[in-house]
């Protein structure tokens, strides 16, 4: 799998200004998964159990913090609500109760309602229709797909 184009997240930019803190990100992303972002303490458990933290280039527990923040056009732009593969990892390690996995899904909705990401049959190569399995294109039509 190819690392994301964004840099590290350490490198990020997080500009809290009347022009990057989007003031219903926080809330319709609540909305949709159900979850209360405000929640999230910052442990860090979420990050250190995904097993594609080392393929995101932003990790489950600053995703969350970025979103406390209204910081939706870095999280829409992040590779990460596509690289997460919802295996609940996070959500089963999360001490708040938070359940990341929705909030990712949320976040995905939101960027699928945007139009800024699609997956359709045209985009799958040869080679790829020869090697990978048919749930998992199946899997991703559904991920990525409205
Ligand atoms: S659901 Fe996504 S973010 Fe959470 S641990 Fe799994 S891959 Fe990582
Ligand atoms: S495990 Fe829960 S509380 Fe800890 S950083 Fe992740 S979302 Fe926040």
């Amino acid at each position: 799998m190819s690392k994301t184009s964004l840099p590290p997240p350490e490198n990020l930019p997080m500009r809290l200004t009347r022009d990057t803190v989007s003031e219903g990100f926080k809330k319709r992303v609540a909305e949709l998964s159900g979850q209360n972002p405000d929640s999230c303490y910052q442990c860090g458990n979420c990050s250190s159990g995904c097993p594609l933290a080392c393929e995101m280039n932003i990790l489950p527990s600053r995703m969350m913090r970025l979103v406390q923040l209204g910081q939706e056009e870095t999280v829409l732009e992040s590779g990460t609500i596509w690289i997460c593969a919802s295996c609940f990892q996070c959500t089963v390690r999360c001490p708040r109760g938070i359940d990341i996995q929705s909030v990712m899904d949320a976040l995905r909705q939101i960027a699928l309602d945007l139009g800024t990401d699609h997956f359709g049959p045209d985009q799958v190569t040869p080679e790829q229709a020869a090697t990978v399995p048919q749930p998992g294109l199946v899997s991703l039509y559904r991920k990525l797909s409205t």
